[in-house]
């Protein structure tokens, strides 16, 4: 069987040639052994592939200082469903030949054809590295808070919130308790990257913030110690089922000015479908995981659920916001196409 894994980092230029098979955190880590950095930065990384990551334009915790996958194809080949190779783009980074079917191909879901290989863009890998951790008094009050320290012009490299639902998932699921002494409380949970001089100037800044904006912060001592909260932020996805077997997992995207709206909002809809519905994200870009749990065996549970996603999606598109950040369509989100995009 053809695998497709081959990695190869060219470090003259900064670019990642790839076979679609290759896994996300094999060509970060490729990269890394050379000095270089590929952000996009899915939970999934140790098993979902760049041909998947291209079909999806994944995301990931840094889509918000550096981007998505999209900003990092800089070429891309395979097969139309009629079996002719394709090549959109070359390796090289900058192509204005013709229409740009590269990005029409990213985020396409496999409907275009199959990818095979790809040639990433690749940054410096950032020297230095600060991680906090914050808690705060409620849902509303937490992305309240990041919204101003945006304002401020701190523009961390990952800043991701967890609603007390995710955090009680996380902690049963792991058995690690995430914020020793903030139980029952939201957090957000930030990181700086950057040259140790930017980390050292924006570090002061961040602290200063959290002095006034939070309820509590701690600083991890260690890089170890700032991994194994990231770790227990990438397992969020696969806790959540310590509230309920079945989960309609949405990744909606919300302006930033509708933060605290579409916080309430949420309070609103657990309190009248009550259903558990632990809400976890990137709030550097607004991409949030509202993951609607509910027992498929439980018919009233189930039509609730259904009720929830519907009202949902009409909020996030009321609010100017998309249907979609990271995931993509599918089949599950097709019926709510029409909400985001107009017949025309
Ligand atoms: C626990 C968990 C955490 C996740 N976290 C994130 C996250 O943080 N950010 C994020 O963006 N996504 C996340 N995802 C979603 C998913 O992992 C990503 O969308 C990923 O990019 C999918 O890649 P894959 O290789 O697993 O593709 P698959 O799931 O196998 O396929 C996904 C789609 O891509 C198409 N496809 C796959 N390979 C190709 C190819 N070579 N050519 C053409 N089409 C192809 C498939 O047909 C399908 O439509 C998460 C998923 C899980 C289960």
């Amino acid at each position: 069987m053809l695998k497709l894994k081959k990695v190869r980092i060219n470090g003259d230029a900064g670019l990642a040639h790839v076979e679609a098979g290759a896994t996300t955190a094999t060509v970060q880590r490729a990269a890394a052994a050379k000095g270089w950095f590929y952000p996009p930065d899915p939970s999934s990384k140790e098993y979902c592939t760049i041909g998947g990551n291209i079909a999806c334009n994944a995301g990931g915790m840094h889509g918000g200082k550096y981007g998505v996958t999209r900003d990092f194809v800089i070429a891309l080949r395979g097969f139309l469903p009629t079996g002719e190779l394709v090549k959109w783009g070359t390796a090289t980074k900058k192509f204005a030949v013709g229409f740009n079917l590269r990005d029409l191909w990213i985020g396409s879901e496999g409907m275009l054809g199959v990818v095979t290989g790809a040639v990433l863009k690749l940054i410096p890998q950032p020297a230095a590295r600060w991680t906090l951790l914050t808690s705060f008094t409620s849902e509303v009050a937490a992305p309240g808070a990041a919204r101003k320290l945006f304002r401020s012009r701190v523009q961390p490299a990952i800043c991701e919130f967890l609603d007390r639902e995710s955090v009680l998932c996380a902690e049963r699921a792991t058995g690690k308790t995430v914020f020793p002494g903030q139980a029952g409380r939201p957090v957000i949970l930030l990181e700086l990257a950057g040259s140790a001089g930017e980390v050292k100037e924006t570090r002061s800044a961040v602290l200063a913030w959290a002095r006034t904006s939070t309820l509590a912060f701690k600083e991890a001592r260690t890089r170890t110690e700032a991994e194994a909260l990231w770790t227990v932020r990438r397992k969020c996805s696969g806790a959540m089922f310590e509230l309920g077997d079945a989960k309609l997992n949405e990744d909606v995207v919300v302006p930033m000015r509708h933060y605290e709206r579409f916080a309430r909002f949420l309070n609103r809809l657990k309190r009248e479908t009550r259903l558990p519905i632990p809400t976890f994200g990137h709030l550097a870009d607004g991409n949030l995981h509202v993951n609607i749990m509910y027992h498929r065996d439980h018919a009233g549970e189930t039509r609730a659920a259904e009720t929830a996603v519907q009202r949902l999606m009409e909020a996030v598109v009321a609010l100017d916001g998309a249907i979609s950040g990271e995931h993509g369509i599918g089949l599950a989100k097709t019926p709510f196409l029409r909400l985001q995009h107009n017949p025309a």
